[in-house]
């Protein structure tokens, strides 16, 4: 890896953050509290939430086994890919490097900030190498963007190919885990101390249910933490986020439960596409949802749409030529779908 100052944009090296006023006094115990222009009413909501969210992250590092220097808390995961592009990639100058197809939100945030996106093609079974993703590299990538699970595929990407990566670049590589709280292969978290170039993302949105309130995880260096915490809006995640968050987390009996039932109706509803004499193909998934080859996926994405049921067509997606991508829902949900698709004509 680059030493960091040399990846990170001069601007932003260089950048002295807002300072709120709940940073300032910070330490000391205090009971009036007039530095903020806030309303001394409506308490608990009147004031400002821990821009920092200390007490989230004590919670999560129990549960992820990261110390809480090494984590990041944003709106959502959107928040944890977009500050990467803004703290490493000059606009118009620097590129960056992804698998294809993946998760579309990479692209869109190279698109924003003005950054060339270097798409890499899988190969038929939905896998990478190193080596593909490192010879689209030169001097001005700054990162590589790797998903795993992969959105839409559904499959872990290669381990040793990740380390390989990882290993290999000299810029940075972001492993997007969203979906790892159903898979079994070891989550790329526990490498963080080997690997200064690394970034982990994962979301309360899938496995923990939470996809409203909007909580989004990045693992990394203390110095790349450092450099997201200067770049951030001070006050990014909110009260009732951090609130529900901690609920939520209190609760992770609850989402062992969920993730089980989720994976057994998985292996339901993929067996009974199998069956379906619409369906040609399905792969294999390790998330919370699977990618189906249909003989016509536009027109069977057309009639579930008829029937009141939504899935996603993927079909104008490289690799994806018929595809649906299918969530796993309840059991009647599930039911429901297959039992439309068996009377499609
Ligand atoms: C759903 C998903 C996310 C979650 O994004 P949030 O902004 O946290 O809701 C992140 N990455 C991938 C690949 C996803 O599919």
């Amino acid at each position: 890896m680059k030493p960091l100052q040399e990846l990170t944009r001069p601007n932003i090296w260089s950048l002295a953050p807002y300072s709120s006023a709940r940073n300032e006094y910070a330490g000391k115990t205090a009971h009036v509290f007039l530095d903020a222009n806030e309303n001394p009413y409506n308490a608990p909501y009147n004031r400002y939430p821990d821009p920092l969210q200390e007490e989230l992250k004590k919670t999560i590092s129990k549960i992820k086994g990261v110390p809480s220097a090494n984590i990041f808390l944003g709106n959502g995961s959107d928040e944890a890919i977009d500050l990467p592009y803004r703290c490493f990639c000059q606009p118009g100058i620097d590129n960056v490097v992804a698998i294809e197809p993946t998760y579309g939100m990479y692209k869109v945030c190279a698109d924003i900030n003005d950054i060339e996106y270097r798409p890499v093609l899988l190969d038929e079974h939905y896998q990478f190498t190193a080596e593909s993703l490192l010879a689209r590299c030169d001097n001005h990538s700054k990162l590589i963007w790797i998903c795993s699970p992969n959105n839409p595929t559904g499959n872990n990407l290669s381990y040793e190919e990740i380390v390989k990566t990882l290993e290999q670049f000299q810029g940075i590589v972001i492993v997007d885990e969203a979906y790892s709280d159903f898979s079994r292969q070891k989550s790329l978290r526990s490498e963080l101390s080997k690997y200064p170039n690394l970034i982990v993302l994962n979301t309360m949105s899938k496995a923990w249910g939470c996809a409203a309130i909007r909580l989004g995880m990045a693992f990394a260096s203390q110095d790349i933490i450092s450099l997201f915490n200067k770049v951030k809006y001070p006050y990014n995640v909110n009260q009732l986020t951090q609130e529900k968050a901690l609920e939520a987390l209190n609760n992770q009996m609850e989402v062992e439960k969920w993730v089980s039932v989720i994976l057994q109706e998985r292996g339901r509803l993929m067996e009974a596409f199998r069956l379906l004499p619409i369906c040609e193909a399905v792969y294999p998934s390790d998330a919370n949802f699977f990618l189906a080859r249909m003989t016509d996926a536009q027109a069977i994405y057309d009639y579930l749409v008829d029937q009141g049921i939504i899935v996603r067509n993927r079909t104008r997606i490289q690799l994806c030529k018929n595809c649906l991508r299918v969530t796993i829902g309840t059991r009647s949900e599930n039911s429901e779908l297959v039992g439309a698709l068996r009377q499609y004509k």
